[in-house]
């Protein structure tokens, strides 16, 4: 598609590229961390681009943590980061309602987890007592059939989010009740109003909860509620450019300034070439060498390399 391929960062590279930026967006789980574990020289490739002056930004699809939770993830990983220097797709869910003036009498039906639930919470945001404006999917590892129609008897202790603990009882008052207000929720709630957002935290296919094993992400779920209302939602992760957005404005750095750091090539690379970033993409996560090269791939990045940790030893640190 005409992209030129990607040129391996290099001694004679790299030192073009720094000088080219103010800020580094790092992806998290492939480039950080895999899972529950921390990358080799991640630490120390941090410190010293912290030292050089570099304002470094975090910015993951994963849904399941707000921004507080992944500031205790840096912090117990020995990484000093701040809650305002990250950028979850949680969070994003909640600052796209915030930043198009969603009503907070609306109320939010939730298929995902407690960093989504905390993030609209934080921006004002609740799940009950009132009509249904928009629906958020993220990763939800409890997703089940009847989620994905709707919420029926929530029970206040669990959030936003039913918990399946009587099905039996839930299908019984799904099908008696004919007040059709009742229902209005999930599926119905996007198929029967017009209004109702719908919104995806983001659609990898795949994730980690640990380092070794990948697991189905929150594309699955979404691409459940895709089906089931026949809509295509607003995707405020990566690649969508929602969040450079937010972040450029927050920090007032262009995004011409920045350079977006990345494993996965339809997510974090596309994100950054598509908020006019420089693009580096990592070998550490889901992607090979071969995929980048193969012939079929037409994302390609500005550069690549094996792990963040080089950047160190080519600037010769
Ligand atoms: N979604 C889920 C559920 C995940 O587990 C992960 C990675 O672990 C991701 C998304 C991708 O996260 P990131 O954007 O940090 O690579
Ligand atoms: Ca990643």
């Amino acid at each position: 598609n005409g992209q030129a391929p990607a040129e391996l960062l290099s001694a004679n590279n790299i030192t073009a590229l720094f000088d080219s930026v103010d800020a580094f967006l790092f992806d998290c789980d492939g480039v950080i961390w895999k899972g529950d574990k921390l990358i080799d020289g991640v630490r120390q490739t941090l410190d010293v681009l912290r030292s050089k002056g570099k304002k470094l930004i975090f910015v993951t699809n994963n849904s399941r943590r707000s921004r507080r939770q992944y500031a205790h993830k840096f912090h117990s990983l020995g990484v000093s980061v701040s809650e305002d220097e990250i950028f979850s797709s949680s969070f994003a869910a909640a600052m796209y309602l915030k930043v198009n003036n969603f009503p907070q009498e609306n109320k939010v039906y939730v298929i995902g987890g407690e960093g989504i639930l905390e993030e609209l919470r934080q921006a004002g945001y609740t799940g009950l007592g009132g009509p249904v404006g928009a629906v958020v999917v993220g990763l939800d590892p409890h997703i089940n059939y009847y989620k994905l129609h709707g919420e029926m008897g929530v029970e206040p202790g669990h959030g936003f989010s039913i918990l399946l603990s009587n099905e039996k009882d839930f299908l019984k008052s799904v099908w008696t009740n004919s007040d059709k207000r009742y229902n209005r929720y999930g599926t119905l709630c996007i198929r029967e109003n017009p209004g109702c957002l719908f919104i995806a935290t983001n659609r990898d296919a795949v994730g980690h909860l640990t380092d070794l094993q990948e697991w189905p992400g929150a594309g699955c779920m979404v691409a459940a509620m895709c089906a089931s209302t026949e809509k295509e939602p607003i995707v405020v992760g990566k690649p969508s450019t929602f969040m450079m957005e937010i972040l450029s404005k927050k920090f007032q750095i262009a995004s011409s300034r920045m350079c977006m750091v990345g494993d996965r090539l339809d997510t974090d690379i596309l994100f950054g070439q598509n908020a006019g970033c420089k693009t580096l993409l990592v070998l550490s996560g889901v992607t090979t060498q071969s995929t980048l090269q193969d012939p079929s791939n037409n994302i390609q990045p500005d550069y690549y390399t094996n792990q963040v940790s080089d950047i160190l030893e080519l600037l010769g640190q």
